[in-house]
């Protein structure tokens, strides 16, 4: 095999695509004992150059390419990246992911806009009444769990009142760009984009939420997301714009709302599932969290009761999908964005939300995505 061919298969780190899909190999040499390489880096911010470096290493070992290797590596220009993010969006759509074409069409404010989610992606807005009850958690939880049932799952944390799952992913680097594409970051091979890294963290939230909906056409427009099953929103708790947006963006999303057990918290809940409703977004599971705390002599102990996740299915009339125990692990996993590495044991809070993961993926999705959907107020 030449050179050129050993590195064009190498698979990049970032996109999980070859670097001959990529168009990232860019000059190549070879001498019995040296071998030289400058490998293009897509897009500004690339962060995966250690790794690169190793996957082309172990490739030439693999290949034979012993001696000397000396590999340099510098940005892509201009042309290239737009060359490359024309792909990048134009790819899904070849292979049959997207539909209409293009991507999503939605008729949003300004007129029809056009996702880079695969049609296939099915997205789930997780939301709840009030703050605290676990919905970011959730939604994290939720994300890791049907990566390890084999899906390709990315986030989007739209909680304006706190950007937290980046954190609780063990993510630390902001996402790149390659010309006007935003590619999110990924761990564990979840990419994740947050609405906290575009909003200034002193803005007061009353403005967050109008901003908001503009960064979420342009996030859902301008994002690279790849070829994912599963987009999971963490939205904020209430009733407000951001689910009017979703509403507007992704009137496919299935939204899934999180309660405490007790009674008090699942009215609160109700607001926000009603709320999703009359947006004529599909309510499709309860999820409830906190549901019991299992002592060190294994008993259950309800601490903030019980009923709360049924009597709030029962009103909403969709069905309550999963409860799940307190778990000190989960909180401290949470705090120190480990939450991917605590599925690799055993717990009961894991298998709580492996058990909502495969109920989500055998629920069918709602509706498929038309550009025929009508905005509620448009006309
Ligand atoms: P929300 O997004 O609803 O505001 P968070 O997911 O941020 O809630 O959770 C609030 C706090 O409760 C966090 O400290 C989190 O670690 C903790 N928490 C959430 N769910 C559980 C659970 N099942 N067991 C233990 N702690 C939890």
């Amino acid at each position: 095999m030449t050179l050129q061919d050993v590195l064009a298969q190498v698979v990049d780190p970032e996109f999980d695509l070859t670097l001959g899909e990529l168009g990232m190999v860019d000059r190549v040499e070879e001498t019995p004992s040296q071998v030289l390489a400058s490998i293009l880096l897509p897009g500004l911010g690339y962060q995966r150059v250690d790794e690169l470096r190793v996957r082309i290493l172990d490739s030439l070992e693999t290949a034979g390419k012993t001696g000397t290797v000396d590999l340099e590596f510098s940005p892509m220009d201009e042309v290239r990246q737009l060359e490359l993010s024309l792909k990048l969006t134009g790819a899904l759509q070849r292979n049959g992911h997207s539909d209409n074409g293009g991507g999503h069409d939605h008729p949003g404010s300004g007129g029809p806009i056009s996702t880079n989610l695969p049609a296939s992606c099915r997205v789930l807005g997780i939301s709840s009444g009030k703050g605290g009850v676990g919905k970011s958690s959730v939604t994290v939880n939720l994300a890791v769990a049907l990566a390890k049932r084999g899906k390709t799952v990315a986030v989007l944390d739209a909680d304006v009142y706190g950007f937290s799952v980046p954190g609780m992913l063990g993510i630390t680097q902001p996402p790149m760009a390659l010309d006007r594409l935003v590619i999110p970051p990924k761990s564990q091979g979840i990419r994740c984009l947050s609405m906290g890294y575009f909003v200034a963290e002193d803005q007061p939230v009353i403005w967050r939420g109008p901003m908001l909906h503009k960064a979420l056409e342009q996030f859902l427009t301008d994002s690279w997301w790849g070829p994912v099953d599963f987009l999971v929103v963490d939205m904020p708790p209430g009733t407000g714009d951001v689910t009017l947006s979703l509403a507007q963006y992704l009137p496919e999303a299935e939204i899934f709302v999180v309660t405490t057990p007790q009674p008090a918290a699942q009215r609160v809940a109700q607001r926000s599932a009603f709320a999703s409703k009359k947006l004529k977004l599909t309510v499709r599971g309860v999820i409830e969290n906190m549901s019991w705390f299992r002592g060190d002599d294994s008993k259950r102990y309800e601490i903030f009761g019980s009923g709360g996740g049924q009597v709030l299915a029962d009103t909403i009339s969709a069905p309550l999908i999963g409860q799940i125990p307190i778990s000190v692990d989960l909180r401290e996993a949470g705090d120190n964005g480990t939450m991917a590495d605590r599925f690799d044991q055993v717990s009961e809070v894991r298998d709580a939300f492996l058990g909502l993961a495969d109920k989500i993926i055998t629920m069918r999705p709602t509706k498929r995505r038309s550009s025929e959907l009508k905005v509620v107020g448009s006309s």
